[in-house]
Parts: structure tokens; sequence; C-alpha cells
């Protein structure tokens, strides 16, 4: 895999590239960062490059003051070329203030949890599945190219086909940069679309996350598009997810989740299970970062919606390949299906995590797998196997991060104060926002 290696800064400049994007991630998962000429490269490693702090969302950092400039440093072994920017590499930075690893930093937060896998043995495989929606401006704002409603558009050819010439530049364009795509599916919306590349070890696959989204938006912008990975664009059609496949791999390579004496005749360890109960237990903390916006949870509204069946997660449960449940086995992994592309990965990875390695030191039981449609059941059935709601809105989600322990003790307090103050404001800002639907409804009503 020669186009998987990390380039040396002299090798890139025999590739023709000028500039590095030293980029790093917000708390609100943006891509942030500086274009640095590839000569100064050096000074990007240490001591980093300077950003003033309080102007980066989510640091909390003072306006002066030796605490108020936040340093990037460049992890090289991220340095690779941006191939859909000829001229142009990419390197992560990793956030310091005052000399330390920033504690508010969304990687660093990541580091620290796969440190704490690794004290195991351990290290966490995510193949993330981004969906999205291919968009162009006309006459009534941004819709796909034919924005005739398909009675099934998954896996639609003609749509598929004709945005090839996107499609193909992104999939040229990732697996340059080394992400070995597999699949490029019609999703379930039309002008949905999912790009499936090779899962990567937590901190890879968050950068990578990234990486796709900049290739993504930038590949788009140039065809004349729009490409948008907001969860619930349009109300009368699917969302888009961002699934979670999941599993441990021990120090050999050699998958932890997998064992063939389950007497459930799923394929899993005890590990798994443990895991999946943490994940279960902490869902609810877990929902404010994997599903971190106000339009978060109109694509998780509850099971049938205004779009038929939306294949979003709406309750707290694991099946056997069940689609209809927040954790769906398959494979001998876990399917992660609660995130959407609003969260931070970095963050919604370190929390996954977090709360699977509690599932773990505390040897939690998920009970017994979910084998029903719960879209379909009633709300008595539903009681009675114990299957509670995901939060259902950005208050909710934020009020149970603030309330779960465990998390802001993995996570750090403070990283969690400012992440759940953020997302209560937004939160009560949305609440306060009066409505063209509700004038609509009710003022010459009352
Ligand atoms: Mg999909
Ligand atoms: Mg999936």
């Amino acid at each position: 895999e020669a186009m998987n290696t990390n380039d040396h800064p002299s090798e890139l400049a025999a590739q023709g590239i000028k500039y590095v994007f030293a980029q790093f991630t917000d708390i609100h998962g943006a891509a942030k960062g500086k274009l640095i000429p590839l000569a100064h490269l050096d000074d990007i490693v240490h001591p980093g490059a300077g950003f003033s702090g309080p102007s980066i969302w989510g640091t909390g950092l003072p306006r002066n003051g030796p605490r108020s400039e936040y340093y990037g440093r460049a992890d090289l072994s991220t340095l690779q070329p941006m191939p859909w920017l000829p001229g142009y590499a990419r390197v992560v930075l990793d956030g310091h203030v005052a000399g330390q690893p920033f504690e508010l930093c969304p990687r660093q937060v990541l580091r620290r949890q796969v440190e704490r896998l690794a004290a195991h043995g351990w290290t966490l495989n995510a193949g993330l599945e981004p969906e999205f929606f291919l968009l162009q401006k006309g006459p009534n704002g941004y819709d796909s190219e034919a924005a005739d409603m398909l009675e099934k558009p998954s896996y639609d050819s003609k749509s598929l086909l004709r945005q090839r010439g996107f499609l193909d530049k992104l999939s040229t364009s990732l697996d340059a940069c080394g992400l070995g795509v597999f699949q490029i599916d019609h999703e379930d919306a039309t002008g949905q679309f999912e790009v499936n590349y090779r899962y990567a070890d937590a901190l890879k696959a968050a950068d990578n996350f990234m990486l796709f989204k900049m290739a993504a938006q930038h590949i788009a912008e140039e065809e004349g598009l729009l490409f948008s990975m907001m969860p619930k664009p349009f109300a009368d059609r699917p969302g888009s997810g961002l699934h979670f496949h999941l599993s441990l791999a021990d120090a050999d390579g050699k998958p932890v989740f997998a064992a063939e004496d389950d007497v459930r005749g799923l394929g899993l360890s005890k590990n798994a299970y443990h895991f999946m109960a943490g994940l279960l237990l902490h869902a609810p903390a877990l929902t404010a970062l994997c599903a971190p916006t106000v339009n978060s949870y109109k694509r998780l509204m509850c099971g049938r919606s205004l779009s038929g069946t939306s294949w979003a997660p709406s309750f707290i449960g694991y099946g056997d390949n069940n689609r209809t449940t927040v954790a769906r086995v398959v494979y001998q992994r876990v399917e992660w299906r609660l995130p959407d592309s609003s969260a931070n990965p970095y963050l919604a990875l370190a929390g996954v995590i977090a709360a699977g390695l509690d599932g773990i030191e505390q040897r939690l039981d998920p009970g017994e797998p979910v084998n029903h449609d719960v879209y379909e059941l009633s709300d008595a059935a539903r009681a009675e196997l114990g299957l509670h709601m995901l939060p259902q809105n950005l208050g909710e989600a934020a009020a149970a991060l603030k309330a779960d322990e465990v998390l802001a003790a993995a996570l750090g307090k403070a990283l969690v104060a400012e992440f759940a103050a953020l997302k209560s404001a937004e939160w009560n800002e949305y609440s306060q926002h009066v409505s063209a639907w509700e004038t609509k409804r009710y003022l010459d009503r009352f």
C-alpha cells in the first residue's frame, strides 16, 4: 500500500506540494486550520501552529494571558497530499495550551480513551458509514437533481449513475489517501447516498472521517453541487446517519468480540456483551455526543415517520441483525446506529470507548437480544421488553450527558461541562424561536 505511507516533506515538494493545511476539529465537528507553506512545516511540529484560543468553539479559553493561545502541533504520521486539491497536503494537529496537551481538544480527548483501551491490550476498530444528500440550487431552494420522489429509492441505479462524476472523483481521492473505498450506493431517500471505506483504529477513523468530509465538500462545490450531511434536511424523507461498526482487537490483531461458544447464538464473546451493555447503559448521555444538533432528533423521531420507515433508531436495545434498535449485531461486531454526521467524530468515538469500557469494567450484561421489529410494537409491548426511548430532543440529551458521572470522569469534567453548556444554549435558542409552522397554524386561530 504505497499510497498509504505518509510522505516526508522533501518527497512532498518533489510531488509539487506547496502548502500544508494544518487542520484541527472544533467541538462542533467542523474542520478548521491554517495554510502553511511547505518550507515552514517544522514550526508547526514545535511549538505548533498558533491560534487565538477563544476564537475556537468549545475551548473555553480566556482572551488574555498564557492560556489564551491554542497551539496545534502537527502529527506528522497524518501528513499526506489532498489529491482533490493539487499542490496541497493535510496534516492533523493535536491541541496544546501552555505547553501541555489541551484537555478540551477533541483529538486529545479521544487519545486518552484510546490509551485506556491500550492498557488492556486492545484497539477499537471503527468503520464509519456516512450517508449524505447531493443537492443543487433550484427555484425552490436546494433539492436533489431528480427531485421527483422515487417510490423505493434504495439502490436506485439511475440516480446513482447520474452522480458518477462526483462519486468517482471522491472515491479516487479517498483511495489515493489510503481510505479503501469498497461500496457506494443510493440510499433510502431521493438524492441520498452512502460511501463505505475501510475501518481503522478509532483515532485514524476520526481523522479519516474529517478527510472524507473535507474532500466531499470541496469536490461537490467544484461540481456545482451542495454536499450535505445535515441529519434530516427533508421532513418527508429519511435522514442521514453515520453508523459506527465497532469491534475490539487484541495486540495480535485478533478479534476480541468473536466467540464460537455464545449461548445466545450471536457469535459474541463476554467482553462484546459487556461493551455493548455499557453502550446501552450510557445511551442517553451518548446521544448528546452522537446526535448533537436540534435537527438530529428529527432523524431519530420514533420509527415510522412522515417518510415511512426511516431506519433510524429510537429505542435502546440490541438485536441480531436488528435495524430497528440502536445496536445491531452483525458479523460478530456491533453496529452502533445512533450517530449522525453532525457529531464530532473524536468526541463520539471517545464517548463510545468510555461507555464500552465501563460495561467491561462492571461486567454488565445487556440482557436478551430483541428480535422484534420495534417500530411495529405497541407501547405496552415495548414496556414489557424494557425498551426505553432515546432522548427526544437536544435539551434532554444534554441533560443526560450532564448527569452521567462515568462519562464526565472519563472524558473530563471541563470538556463535558463546555459541551453540555453549548448544546443547552443551542436547544434554548431553538426552543425560543417562533417558526413559520407556528404562525401558520396559530396566528389567525386564537
Ligand atoms: Mg445506509
Ligand atoms: Mg449501516
